[in-house]
């Protein structure tokens, strides 16, 4: 069984651990989702791409060791399921997750990588990303230009646009290959260009998820 733990934002990581270290918690498989891995509070709030769940190094260390204290084990995609599991994974395939690995091999805990691969080759910026900060340096709000960037993800735009800091660069094919053939470090497809999937034909998904797969097989 599969139980994704409410979507886990830094503000709130103590409530959700506290609810999780709870004794009564069922046994099943927990999937905790990050996206970018910031090296302090204040890097992340200077952040400008599209704001996700803003932890930090130290706190997701906390978050490992906690869950450990309370008798979860940390497992890769393909352990059978017992008892009470956490899968922790990393979307999208941003350069601020090599400093997950690090605090992963301290506490000894397995890495699955969600990679999208649009990005990877070219070196540019994610697109959503590369929406956010325009759409807000254009005065929208941070809601207003969420609906936007989830409104563009019926047809992600091809946008070719570098970096604008260290944080919002794709992992290069090299860093990659190097995380892959790392043994706590798992791949896992996260479609070619991150559309929304329930607004694309079936052909087009297929394409979509080919694209990918191609990609990371190379
Ligand atoms: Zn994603």
């Amino acid at each position: 069984m599969i139980r994704p733990v409410a979507w886990l934002h830094a503000f709130e990581h103590r409530l959700v651990l506290r609810r999780l270290a709870q004794g009564h918690e069922p046994n099943g498989l927990r999937v905790l989702l990050f996206h970018q891995l910031y090296a302090s509070r204040a890097e992340a709030d200077a952040a400008t791409g599209l704001p996700f769940e803003a932890f930090t190094v130290d706190q997701l260390a906390e978050v490992i060791r906690s869950l450990q204290q309370a008798g979860y084990s940390f497992v890769g995609p393909e352990a059978p399921l017992a008892g009470r599991q956490v899968l922790l994974t990393f979307d999208d395939g941003y350069a601020s997750v090599l400093r997950a690995l690090p605090v992963c091999e301290h506490y000894q805990v397995p890495l699955m990588l969600s990679i999208t691969t649009h990005a990877l080759a070219s070196g540019n910026a994610f697109w959503w990303d590369v929406s956010y900060r325009q759409l807000r340096r254009a005065g929208r709000s941070h809601a207003q230009a969420m609906g936007e960037v989830n409104r563009r993800k019926t047809h992600p735009p091809r946008t070719h646009t570098p970096p604008q800091t260290p944080l919002d660069r794709p992992l290069t094919v090299a860093e990659l290959q190097s995380l892959a053939a790392h043994r706590l470090v798992s791949l896992a497809n996260h479609t070619h260009t991150h559309p929304l999937l329930t607004g694309l034909s079936d052909s087009a998904l297929i394409d979509e998820l080919n694209a990918c797969t191609e990609r990371l097989e190379r």
